[in-house]
């Protein structure tokens, strides 16, 4: 049997997941103290057993970890319950990875929880695959903007919220004018200028809390929580003095643009999100009947 624990000493110290013992307690800060680690955790953090025995595994934490995985590890050393989770872990030159964490509790002879014993794995690449691609389904690429799919999730949460708390909202529909005559007499490469134009002068111009999104070809959304259409007015109109001053440089000369908007207020009589969008997209239809370069609402 005593051969046999040192196979394991060996199998632990040398396995290409990392591995953490640490005392059962103190579970308040500093956190459980750790009194053993293995290789792979010095190659992936940069600490050695020496510069972290006594301290807690929290150290490798940020003090802003998500709450959520913070109370799951919590929950499972107070059950005594093997837990498992992906956190953000920081390595000794401030690195951040992605781990995936199990925990769980290791038994003396009589029973008692005496350590813990986590098994780490490096996720990394992983979760950024996972997000990039979960990006990508929201993105519009031409623009990095939202797209019209992912802008309606937001847009339907937002009128539950006015459902709920009554917090209004305000919607901006833009379309640049004249479009085809842009890509008809420069080229579509210069049409696509145009688009990221519109995008990144409106974009600079909104608050960090509007939400701009590309809902088609050269249309846009702009959601403004908390605003209401008289302030919603304003602001479409210092975008239009924006754009229409504006230009892209091209090889046959600087091209300027124009845009119309349509404005739209959240009602109460409103069944869901698709009224407030419709009613802008016809104030946009109206600003395109009185001439264009214009808001309406
Ligand atoms: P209006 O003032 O009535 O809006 O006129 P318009 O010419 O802008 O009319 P419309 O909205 O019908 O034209 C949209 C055009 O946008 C048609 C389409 O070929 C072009 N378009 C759509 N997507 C793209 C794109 O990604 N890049 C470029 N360059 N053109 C696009
Ligand atoms: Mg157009
Ligand atoms: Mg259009």
């Amino acid at each position: 049997m005593a051969e046999f624990d040192l196979n394991f000493k060996d199998v632990v110290e040398f396995a290409n997941d990392v591995i953490i013992i640490t005392k059962a307690y103190p579970l308040d800060e500093p956190g459980p103290e750790i009194v053993y680690v293995n290789r792979a955790f010095t190659e992936l953090t940069g600490y050695s057993l020496e510069e972290v025995a006594g301290k807690s595994p929290r150290i490798l934490q940020s003090s802003v970890a998500d709450e959520d995985t913070t109370r799951i590890i919590r929950q499972g050393l107070e059950d005594k319950v093997p837990v498992r989770v992906t956190i953000m872990n920081y390595s000794k030159d401030g690195k951040g990875y992605w781990l995936d964490l199990s925990i769980m509790p290791l038994r003396n002879s009589q029973g008692e929880v005496t350590h813990f014993a986590a098994i780490e794995r490096d996720v990394t690449e992983q979760v950024n695959t996972e997000e990039a691609l979960k990006d990508s389904s929201r993105k519009d690429p031409l623009t990095k903007l939202l797209n019209k799919a992912a802008f309606d999730e937001i847009l339907e949460n937002e009128f539950s919220r006015f459902k709920r708390n009554d917090d209004i909202f305000s919607l901006l529909m833009i379309d640049i004018d004249h479009f085809k005559s842009i890509n008809d007499n420069y080229g579509h490469p210069v049409g696509d200028i145009a688009i990221e134009t519109v995008a990144r002068s409106c974009e600079k111009y909104l608050r960090s809390h509007d939400v701009m999104a590309r809902v088609g070809g050269e249309e846009f959304c702009v959601l403004l929580p908390c605003t209401k259409k008289k302030a919603a007015f304003t602001i479409a109109r210092r975008l239009r003095e924006i754009i229409m001053n504006t230009s892209i440089a091209t090889a046959s000369g600087d091209v300027s643009m124009t845009i119309s908007v349509g404005v739209s207020e959240v009602e109460n009589a409103d069944i869901d999100h698709a009224d407030v969008y419709k009613r802008a997209d016809e104030n946009l239809y109206r600003a395109k009947k009185a001439g264009r370069n214009r808001v309406c609402m």
